[in-house]
């Protein structure tokens, strides 16, 4: 009997009818006893810890003990002993048994686990404040069709509801935007996508006409198996820097062409003020011969101001349909433009239109890279050079496409291989207030447009500095 008490890991005592103890197992001893022998002793005068109240009877006094347990056993002890004890009456000896068993450190585990659950909550409720509040949209998806299965305020605001309007449907039918799909299958095959962006309308979107553009990056969700168990998604709406970058540009495309403007106004102006003076002169003069050349002066001054107005409506009515065009007509008649400028810089020019066909392409536009190119080139050369105008037939050694070589040659600074990279780009220039940065960056375009390309090549080496600018044409540049 005392054997099979000794073998359990709870503290047995019996004590009998005047609560002496007559047994105390191993662990009872371990725990209260401290080496001295309490068989026979008090409960009450050994721990006057322990008290109860009320009537003699076993089972009052039990629960009533029971509830007057901490601290119990204190006597002993440095510490309170954290002690689970239950109190059963032992009819047999009408007598009682205590069971009872040391719980402190199941008290101090159950106490770190309940701080690290508060911990826990603490964290989750802190994730989900971001999540709600957060100024991406995020959600997460399921495989089977992408069912919306989460998402936080600000995606469901992408559709003027509120999430739990959205939760449950599918992402084809809330953002009918296409590719989309495509790329959620993407991901599905565990290729994240990210900060990829996006343009299209959303389903509860009241004007289809007004596209939106985001950036978006998707992630697969793995599961502890290591399968891919569902999609994360987050989404920025970038519609109004949008918007604000594409009125930048065309405000400024509208500067390029204000200063086109007023420089051939000031084109006009010149000849005219020379026209004025040549008339006054004729007027005024009594020799028959110099009036007459006062008037021939005065034609060639008038002829030009014609050149340029025409011209200068041609570029306005951005063609419609492709001409067929001789290249070195719209050559001359862009340099008669630049020719005060060319006047004035000491700048010789050389030309060599080698070419005998027509080119299919929009004129107004060819023109405008050919007066960019022209006008970069003057840039470069302000205290004067030499500028060289080539056009020659070839095939592209790329596309195996025939057409015309047109190179633009001028002994200016040339460009620093720092800023040769950035040529291309909107809006680099380095020519402070008085450059826009455009100018070869719509050359580029339209090129691309004829199916033509641009290239450039530059020196800064002293002997032989400068910059040439090629460009191919095709012959059939836009279709028929
Ligand atoms: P912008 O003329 O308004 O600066 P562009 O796009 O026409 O804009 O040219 C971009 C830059 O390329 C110029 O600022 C200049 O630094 C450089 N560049 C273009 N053409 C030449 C050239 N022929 N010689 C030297 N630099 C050039
Ligand atoms: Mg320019």
């Amino acid at each position: 009997m005392a054997q099979f008490f000794d073998a359990t890991t709870d503290a047995i005592c019996f004590l009998d009818r005047d609560y002496n103890f007559t047994f105390l197992n191993r662990r009872a001893n371990e725990l209260i006893s401290q080496g001295k022998d309490l068989t026979g002793c008090n409960l009450f005068t050994t721990f006057p810890g322990v008290v109860y109240e009320g009537s003699p009877y076993v089972a009052n006094y039990a629960r009533s003990m029971k509830e007057r347990v901490p601290g119990a056993f204190e006597a002993f002890y440095p510490e309170p002993l954290n002690i689970w004890l239950s109190v059963q009456s032992y009819p047999a000896e009408d007598g009682i048994m205590l069971f009872f068993r040391d719980v402190t450190q199941q008290k101090a585990d159950h106490e770190a686990l309940r701080r690290k659950t508060a911990e826990a909550e603490r964290q989750h409720a802190e994730l989900q404040t971001i999540y709600d509040t957060a100024p991406i949209g995020l959600a997460l998806f399921d495989l089977d069709d992408y069912h919306y299965l989460r998402l936080n305020d600000r995606q469901a605001a992408f559709f003027g509801l509120r999430p739990d309007q959205v939760v449950g449907r599918t992402l084809v039918e809330m953002a009918p935007i296409e590719g989309l799909r495509e790329l959620f299958d993407q991901v599905r095959d565990g290729k994240p996508v990210i900060n990829f962006p996006l343009e299209g309308t959303l389903l509860t979107d009241p004007d289809p006409t007004n596209i939106r553009s985001w950036t978006v990056s998707y992630f697969p969700v793995y599961g502890a198996d290591g399968t891919i168990q569902a999609i994360t998604a987050a989404s920025l709406e970038v519609t109004q820097q949008k918007k604000a970058e594409a009125a930048l540009i065309q405000s400024e495309k509208l500067a390029v062409v204000g200063r086109l403007a007023s420089s051939i106004a000031h084109e006009i102006n010149n000849p005219l003020e020379a026209v004025t003076n040549l008339i006054y002169l004729a007027r005024t003069s009594e020799r028959r011969e110099e009036v007459a050349q006062f008037l021939d002066t005065a034609e060639v001054e008038l002829r030009r101001v014609s050149a340029i107005v025409s011209q200068t409506l041609r570029f306005h009515k951005q063609a419609t349909s492709p001409q067929e065009v001789f290249l070195p007509d719209v050559v001359t008649s862009v340099l008669s433009i630049f020719q005060g400028r060319i006047a004035n810089s000491r700048i010789t020019v050389e030309r060599r239109p080698r070419v005998s066909r027509t080119v299919r392409c929009f004129e107004g536009e060819i023109r405008q890279v050919i007066s960019n190119l022209l006008g970069n080139a003057l840039d470069a050369m302000p205290s004067g050079g030499r500028l060289v105008l080539r056009a020659r037939q070839g095939t592209h050694w790329r596309t195996g496409r025939a057409g015309i070589f047109f190179t633009l040659a001028d002994t200016g600074e040339g460009i620093s291989p720092g800023t040769r990279g950035r040529l291309f780009n909107p809006f680099f220039t380095t020519k402070g207030i008085t450059g826009t940065g455009l100018g070869l960056w719509v050359s580029k375009e339209i090129m691309e447009r004829h199916h033509g390309t641009i290239i450039v090549r530059s020196s800064q080496n002293s002997q032989h500095r400068g910059t040439v600018f090629t460009l191919f044409l095709p012959f059939d540049a836009v279709d028929r």
